[in-house]
């Protein structure tokens, strides 16, 4: 990790609390996710935190976790259903939901993902980057 001296432990339970993730982090933010399998699995657009390394989670025995495509998986608590992450199967990549944490409502929503396949019948008035789905591949690759 870096040598950053403010860097934070961020903990976050799901609802039942039999799962409980861990991520150090100097200034997370949020961000969301428009894409047609996120808000199938969401119910709408999934709003997460980014994490390029693994976190730590205890309670993986209540973790299943879902193939959701060639390259990403799912994570959920198998006894409560809440939705934890979003990974790569390569590499270290999380998108951990935000409201796992409890600080998650202080993070600046700074990004949307898959614009491009957000639905007509909803926006967010905040001032935030955008990216559609082909660039968040070509950011990836
Ligand atoms: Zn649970
Ligand atoms: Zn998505």
């Amino acid at each position: 990790m870096s040598s950053d001296t403010m860097q934070a432990e961020h903990r976050g339970t799901c609802l039942c609390g039999a799962v409980s993730v861990q991520i150090l982090a100097s200034s997370p933010t949020m961000g969301a996710c428009h894409c047609k399998t996120c808000r199938a699995w969401s119910g709408g657009p999934f709003m997460s935190v980014e994490y390029h390394d693994v976190p730590q989670i205890q309670g993986m025995e209540h973790v299943t976790v879902y193939s959701s495509s060639d390259w990403a998986e799912r994570g959920f608590c198998s006894r409560c259903g809440t939705h934890l992450f979003y990974r790569l199967k390569e590499g270290s990549f999380y998108a951990l939901s935000v409201g796992l944490f409890q600080e998650g409502t202080q993070w600046p929503f700074d990004l949307q993902v898959f614009i491009d396949q957000k639905p007509q019948n909803y926006q967010f008035a905040n001032t935030t980057r955008t990216m559609t789905g082909e660039e968040v591949f070509n950011a990836w690759s």
